[in-house]
């Protein structure tokens, strides 16, 4: 017996049917009462039309581009109610939110994307980067505040781990004896943050799923859209800037305009190697892959003027991907060429794994503290069809936002910071496996190489500078 958490009127527009688009759909199924002939998925690889025929969804396959996407989705969505879905790659979050909040529809996305073409034809760093795409975003909230609610970034991360981080502020105050409720804006927050002594966050994440077969050469293998991780994977390294740092990187640049929370590195975020913690490896590297999460909680987070804040945490990701992703990033970057040939893995073809997907917070009085969820892809199954562990834990957050979207309507665009963590949490929890705290004595000055000297700062255990790999 699934909850069933309202009814949506008016047509329901899926974009993409990829990995995520796939899994999400199951879960719309069981949690919203709609009209079963009113949902459509718009979705151009014709690889997918076999499983939307056999399952008796609408399926348009046209893809949307900047010229086209009004009239389709204008079409689609005739009487200004309705949801709009967006998993895809290469359509613009921020046209496509723009509209929906015209025509009054509501809408959801994973991701801040642009338009195909932008990730390799812009020249410009700076405006390659997430903070660039998540400032947009912002900056359209800003100019034009309420109005229809547009939840923006709300997978797994950037999405849940942002709920997370209050769960995480709120365990690490009950287990240094704080009698602390939960704060009810913004800046209650970031003074709890602050109280607690946290300095940053890595979104810390090991995913050990594997198949049995080795890895082909010449083949990209993820968990998720390989398109989107090569994409991010070439992006600028970028992280949220914290005020305790004591240094600077040599290849660092901060950004004139916008929340001046996050800088970005000369060098892309893939080959950009991090020294990091989670529950099963330990100690690991993770890629400092951008991701708008960071900027996100380092600005939510801030405590004073965003230009000279007393107080803002440094927060990036710290990402070790499947095994089989790890050696084609390898294959990638060292060959100075993308492979052809793309395999997102299926969770029947998964022997073995899980996706340890949290935050861990540190520089506070017990150390460091990694909250987050488990998920393992035997158990996935289970809860719901059609995904591996990393697809669970991103379309459930889907489906939480979706639910707190309806249930807020006209919240305006908001970011996942800015949602009721508790709600969320509580419809997606029974899809994300064992959800767990564990602290750690762990800093970045232990385990590392003492045969060759290094330049770190012993006085700041968790600077960015011990953190950062050379
Ligand atoms: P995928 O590559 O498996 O699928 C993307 C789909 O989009 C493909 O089926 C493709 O045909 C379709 N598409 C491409 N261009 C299109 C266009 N112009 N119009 C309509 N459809 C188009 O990707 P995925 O793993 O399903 O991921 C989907 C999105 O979710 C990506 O943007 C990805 O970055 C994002 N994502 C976010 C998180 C998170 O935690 N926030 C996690 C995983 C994926």
């Amino acid at each position: 017996d699934y909850p069933v958490y309202g009814r949506i009127d008016g047509p329901i527009v899926m974009i993409g049917f990829g990995s995520i688009g796939k899994g999400t759909w199951p879960l719309i199924e069981r949690h919203f009462d709609y009209d079963a002939d009113r949902f459509t998925v718009i979705e151009p690889d014709a690889r997918q039309a076999n499983f939307l025929r056999q399952h008796k969804l609408n399926h348009v396959t046209t893809a949307l581009t900047p010229e086209n996407y009004r009239e389709v989705l204008g079409g689609l969505f005739p009487e200004g109610k309705g949801f709009c879905v967006n998993l895809s790659v290469d359509t613009s979050s921020l046209d496509i939110m723009k509209f929906c909040r015209e025509i009054g529809v509501l809408y959801i996305d994973t991701v801040v994307e642009p338009w195909a073409g932008f990730y390799f034809d812009t020249q410009n760093n700076a405006e390659r980067t997430n903070y660039a795409l998540r400032q947009k975003v912002r900056d359209e909230k800003a100019a034009n505040p309420g109005g229809t609610t547009a939840v923006s970034c709300c997978g797994a991360n950037p999405g849940m781990v942002s709920w997370f981080v209050k769960e995480a502020l709120l365990t690490l105050a009950r287990d240094t004896g704080r009698d602390v409720a939960a704060p009810k804006d913004r800046d209650g927050w970031a003074k709890l943050m602050m109280q607690l002594g946290v300095q940053g966050v890595h979104i810390a994440e090991r995913d050990t799923q594997a198949r049995r077969q080795p890895r082909p050469r010449g083949v990209f293998v993820n968990t998720w859209s390989v398109e989107g991780f090569i994409a991010e994977g070439f992006q600028p390294a970028e992280l949220g800037w914290g005020t305790h740092e004591p240094w600077f990187p040599e290849n660092g640049h901060r950004h004139e305009t916008g929340c001046k929370a996050g800088i970005w590195l000369e060098r892309p975020g893939a080959i950009t190697r991090v020294h990091t913690w989670c529950p099963t490896p330990g100690p690991q590297f993770g890629f400092l892959v951008t991701h708008n999460e960071a900027i996100s909680i380092s600005d939510y987070y801030t405590v004073g003027a965003k230009d000279a804040p007393e107080f803002r945490p440094t927060c990036h990701y710290a990402y070790h991907p499947s095994d089989d992703a790890v050696l084609s990033l390898h294959e990638m970057f060292g060959s100075g060429r993308q492979q052809e040939k793309h395999h997102i893995l299926d969770v029947d073809e998964i022997v073995e794994g899980i996706d340890e997907l949290g935050v861990l917070l540190y520089g506070h009085e017990k150390n460091a503290l990694w909250y987050g969820s488990r998920l393992s892809n035997a158990e996935t199954p289970d809860l719901a069809p059609y995904q591996n562990a990393t697809g669970l834990q991103v379309t459930s957050a889907v489906l939480a936002g979706m639910v707190w979207a309806l249930e807020n309507p006209q919240a305006g665009i908001v970011e996942t910071d800015e949602m009721d963590h508790a709600r969320c949490l509580e419809v997606q929890t029974p899809y994300l496996g064992p959800v767990e705290a564990h602290y750690t004595d762990w800093t970045p000055l232990q385990d590392r190489w003492e045969h060759f000297p290094e330049d770190i700062d012993e006085s700041v255990p968790w600077a960015f500078r011990n953190v950062l790999a050379t």
